[in-house]
């Protein structure tokens, strides 16, 4: 049996990127009735970049509200807020105290992260190891993530690895990424270099599943792409054409090669207008269940409010286990 977990940040609205990367790839997998899945909403990462609270209880519910617009089986699974299991603070802790200073200064997506903000604080220089914390709270196996996560998920296995065998224990086990094969990286709307982000200062950049079908018609229609006449099969320095394509396969789950076939021969303007149909139809009927669920707030609390409960319960044998490792608690 794997157990599953993946968090959503709720620095914005999640985007075409995290529907594709990891919300789809993840709410696949927690349909098998093999699987027990943990999905949740990454309030205290969020707390790295946003400081407006309004703004972040509007996101934490948003990103909640994706997650039960998709039918996430709740009862059976776990949903929770991050911040709502404290262990997980004492936890990161003892993991930032396994964590050589180098392996976190040489994270891409904190240079990557620093090299945009104007506050970079030290939250955000250890969030890598309070991803770590968040697995092995709960004893996950398997985390679907996009590309970006990568580099955080070895290093979640090298404080594994250095754990163990520091304790001679066998307590934490190494984890398993998922990794969507043609969707592990959407690319920003305007820069293909650039993947899709809620942290992106220019919303143009992304699809929001919040979006209405003007405005995701608006930023396809502005989107980048080339001085190529029309879409054709050498696509070798055509990274911004890719990516419409790869966006193209996600909306209707059909290969990359299948998006390229129903697209060749066509001039951009029509392969724009193909594409913001295949997106309008895939995201206007979740984004309107989004705007229902979030017009009932009360549903997504109570939701919150029972999977608080359940993850404690799930991470609190698990604490006083490491305290007795350490040599913190008999
Ligand atoms: P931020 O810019 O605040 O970091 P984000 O857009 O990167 O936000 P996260 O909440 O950090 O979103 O990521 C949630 C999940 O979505 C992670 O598994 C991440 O790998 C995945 N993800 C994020 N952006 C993309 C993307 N552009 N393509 C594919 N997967 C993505
Ligand atoms: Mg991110």
């Amino acid at each position: 049996m794997a157990r599953i977990l993946t968090g959503i940040q709720s620095t914005g609205i999640p985007h075409l990127g995290n529907l594709l990367g990891a919300i789809i790839p993840a709410i696949k997998m927690s349909k098998d009735p093999k699987n027990d899945s943990l999905f949740f909403i990454a309030d205290l990462h969020s707390f790295t970049t946003i400081r407006d609270k309004d703004i972040l209880k509007q996101n934490t519910y948003a990103t909640a509200a994706a997650w039960l617009a998709f039918g996430f089986d709740t009862k059976n699974n776990l949903f929770y807020r991050q911040s709502d299991v404290t262990q997980v603070c004492e936890l990161a802790w003892y993991l930032n105290c396994f964590t050589p200073f180098p392996m976190l200064a040489n994270a891409h997506s904190f240079k990557d992260k620093s090299d945009r903000l104007s506050d970079v604080n030290s939250g955000l220089f250890t969030y890598p190891v309070l991803m770590a914390a968040d697995i092995l709270l709960y004893k996950a196996t398997s985390v679907p993530v996009g590309h970006d996560q990568l580099q955080h998920l070895e290093l979640t296995n090298d404080i594994v690895s250095s754990f163990n065998s520091k304790y001679k224990v066998d307590h934490f086990n190494k984890i398993t990424p998922i990794l969507s094969e043609k969707t592990q990286r959407v690319m920003s709307l305007r820069n293909a270099a650039n993947k899709m982000s809620k942290s992106d200062l220019s919303d143009m950049t992304r699809i929001n599943l919040s979006d209405s079908d003007d405005l995701i018609a608006q930023k396809i229609k502005k989107a980048k792409t080339d001085a190529y006449s029309e879409i054709s099969e050498n696509l070798e320095d055509r990274a911004e054409v890719k990516n419409l394509l790869s966006i193209y396969a996600g909306c209707l789950d059909i290969s990359f090669e299948q998006s390229l076939n129903d697209n060749i021969g066509k001039s951009s303007a029509e392969f724009k207008a193909s594409l913001t149909d295949a997106l309008i139809n895939s995201i206007g009927p979740i984004r309107d269940k989004i705007n229902s669920l979030l017009n009932d707030e009360s549903y997504i609390i109570d939701c919150l409010k029972k999977g608080r409960d359940r993850a404690i319960d799930l991470s609190q044998q698990n604490m006083n286990d490491i305290k007795k490792i350490i040599g913190l608690r008999k």
